[in-house]
């Protein structure tokens, strides 16, 4: 057994995934099913883990110090090995499998978790053999080794387009759900048109053929909108920024957007593609600053190969752009669902209100510039959703709530760590309160708001 710093190196990183079942911890509902469905389109077993019923176990095999979504993607995988294990018994064979967990440059913990599950992993001796699949956000997620080079150009634009796929089904799903005409039907239909989605992902994404796809959500979205009843009147539209992971992951945060469409709201949540393309900018913006430092130096060498990857990142970002604004225009041909910011357009905000900057780095730098935006569009309210102790949603929180204040729009923090919390829902009612109050204050969403 490789010990310590070896075993990080070698079992964590990019390798043939040829012959091996991938192992996808769910974060986004959809989007992780669509993403499971690009991979299998692309010849990998992919397959998206059970999630959250492993929680014991994740907090078993951690000390208490580590951020939320480490405890409950842990907990997955090694619930998952546990059952694979029960139901598979002599024939188990631990390195079939590769457990997908992607990283993030920065300050942040998250740069942290596949290290962290390594180390657990090896603890156990028949979990030993697992490796760890990595993508990071240092090259903008580049798929890298884990396929054929060949096809990680068109891997890449597929699970883009997943990615943006995802996004609009969920968009979908907020805008129809608070008004539907039978409980719990917009979340059924959805749940089906997720799983018809991820088989088209898997029959179309190797050729990109994205019209099949398009033709389809065409489809769910016009049945969609059959599940609405257009008497129910238009209801106060609630934001939510935060953590990329708690705010996503229905179970951590204890299904925090049906619960505010509960207690009357329509509610939009910070998208996945949000952070995708961050990550793009980001990239350019480093190589930018890097740039200025080669040529203090006179370095051209560098320089010039630097100017290659700022031009392939700039094609990227152009590309993602492009794909997310045509398929939110085609969407929105047949319901009203809402748009999602431009990262240049949120830099600007923050250099505008002077709070916060894009040199700092972090998810707080969409959490913030999001709020704003949320506050300044017409939204009734701001909900920040983080795991417990998280560092970036905690300095988003100190920005965000004495801003909030001086714009008049309600705005609360909303913790996890899965522990129960007795006042969540009575907290939640008051805010939801005060949303209402803004409501009636600011005579309704105004006419651009209503049913289409
Ligand atoms: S964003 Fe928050 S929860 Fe995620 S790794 Fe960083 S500190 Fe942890």
């Amino acid at each position: 057994m490789e010990k310590g710093f070896e075993s990080l190196k070698q079992k964590i990183g990019q390798f043939s995934l040829k012959d091996k079942v991938l192992l996808i911890p769910e974060m986004n509902h959809i989007g992780s099913h669509l993403m499971a469905g690009v991979f299998r389109g692309f010849g990998i077993k992919a397959k998206v883990m059970n999630t959250y019923h492993g929680l014991a176990l994740g907090k078993e095999f951690t000390s208490g110090k580590e951020c939320f979504p480490c405890q409950v993607t842990l907990g997955d995988i090694l619930y998952y090995m546990q059952k694979e294990k029960e139901k598979l018994g002599p024939d188990f064979d631990v390195g079939r499998y590769v457990y997908f967990m992607p990283e993030a440059e920065g300050p942040c913990r998250f740069g942290m978790y596949n290290k962290f599950h390594r180390m657990v992993l090896d603890t156990f001796q028949d979990l030993q053999h697992i490796k760890i699949a990595a993508l990071t956000s240092k090259d903008s997620y580049t798929i890298g080794e884990l396929l054929e080079k060949e096809h990680a150009k068109n891997f890449r634009r597929s699970a883009y387009y997943s990615v943006i796929v995802g996004d609009v089904l969920d968009r979908v799903l907020w805008r129809i759900r608070p008004y539907e005409k039978n409980e719990g039907e917009a979340t059924d239909y959805m749940e089906k048109a997720m799983h018809k989605m991820a088989d088209l992902f898997e029959q179309y994404a190797f050729e990109k053929n994205f019209k099949k796809i398009r033709e389809h959500l065409k489809e769910i979205i016009m049945g969609a909108k059959e599940i609405m009843d257009p008497s129910i009147p238009r209801k106060p539209l609630i934001g939510i920024v935060g953590e990329i992971y708690l705010r996503s992951h229905l179970a951590s945060n204890q299904h925090i957007i049906e619960m505010l469409e509960k207690l009357g709201a329509e509610v939009v949540n910070a998208s996945i593609a949000e952070w995708v393309n961050y990550t793009t900018y980001e990239r350019i913006r480093e190589a930018k600053r890097d740039l200025i430092s080669y040529w203090r130096v006179r370095d051209f060498p560098s320089m010039k190969a630097l100017i290659k990857k700022m031009i392939n990142f700039k094609i990227d970002l152009t590309y993602q752009y492009l794909r997310q604004r045509q398929l939110y225009k085609f969407a929105q041909r047949y319901l009203d669902i809402k748009d999602d910011h431009n990262i240049a357009h949120l830099d600007r905000i923050l250099q505008k209100y002077h709070i916060y900057d894009f040199e700092v780095g972090t998810e707080a730098c969409l959490s913030i510039s999001g709020a704003i935006e949320y506050a300044t569009g017409g939204y009734n309210g701001v909900v920040n959703v983080f795991p417990f102790t998280c560092m970036p949603s905690t300095i988003t929180s100190s920005i965000v709530r004495p801003l909030m204040n001086n714009l008049k729009v309600p705005y609360i923090d909303s913790v996890y760590d899965g522990s129960f919390q007795p006042v969540r829902e009575a907290t939640l009612r008051t805010f939801m309160y005060q949303a209402y109050q803004h409501f009636e204050r600011n005579g309704g969403r105004g006419s651009h708001l209503t049913h289409m």
